[in-house]
């Protein structure tokens, strides 16, 4: 049972561990999430379009809306900025859904900095070789670009620590339903709880005057 308001779940993890099949799966199977769609400046990959996968901006175009303030994090990866537009991410939590953002560990950690309830998840294959496989079987990049993400997942594993639950992501319907368990998990420790805990604490003030 959901007893918090919604939160804010940020979903990290190496390039091609599959997190963006689990975004998807959890925003068809669930009713109960938002997800958040990312600036950025590097190019569409062969079917992305603009305003479903990301919102594809220049450089230029993305510098404007940092000074503008217009953006909750944002960070450098492989070169190319990505960032997460503030507005839509606050007017989904105000109608109190769960809003998932799929960023990388520097966002991240902005983000907790920021909202101290954030609920850090991190994506993994169950080993590295299978990391390489599939990075190397979606054949939409080049083996300099799969180096560079394969270096980057090195430099990434050193802040899997710092997130709250690990997710293997091995058979995909397991890792949706297990993910979900997570959330609901999550929503339930004292941190994001704190409204039912201060009813339930001026009901009992309430129901203790008339003792002694
Ligand atoms: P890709 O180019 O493979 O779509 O994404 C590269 C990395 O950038 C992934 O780790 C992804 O999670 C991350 N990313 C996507 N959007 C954002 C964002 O808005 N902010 C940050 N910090 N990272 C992002």
């Amino acid at each position: 049972m959901k007893h918090s308001k919604g939160i804010l779940i940020v979903i990290s993890g190496f390039s091609g561990a599959g997190k963006g099949t689990l975004v998807k799966r959890l925003l068809s199977d669930y009713d109960n999430y938002a997800l958040s769609i990312s600036m950025t400046t590097r190019a569409p990959r062969n079917s992305e379009k603009d305003g479903v996968e990301y919102f594809f901006v220049t450089k230029e175009e993305f510098e404007k809306t940092i000074e503008e303030g217009g953006l909750l994090e944002h960070a450098c990866y492989c070169g190319n900025y990505y960032g997460t537009p503030k507005k839509y991410v606050e007017e989904q939590l105000a109608l109190g859904r769960d809003v998932i953002l799929e960023i990388d560990v520097q966002g991240a950690l902005q983000i907790r900095e920021k909202f101290d309830d954030t609920l850090l998840l991190f994506v993994t294959p169950p080993s590295a070789a299978e990391l390489k496989t599939r990075l190397e079987g979606r054949q939409t990049e080049s083996a300099e670009v799969i180096a560079n993400r394969l270096s980057r997942a090195n430099e990434e594993s050193g802040w899997m620590k710092e997130y709250d639950f690990i997710v293997v992501n091995d058979d995909l319907d397991e890792c949706v339903v297990n993910t979900n368990s997570m959330i609901e998990a999550a929503h339930c420790t004292p941190i994001r709880s704190s409204a039912l805990i201060n009813n339930l604490q001026e009901e009992l003030k309430g129901f203790s005057k008339g003792d002694n």
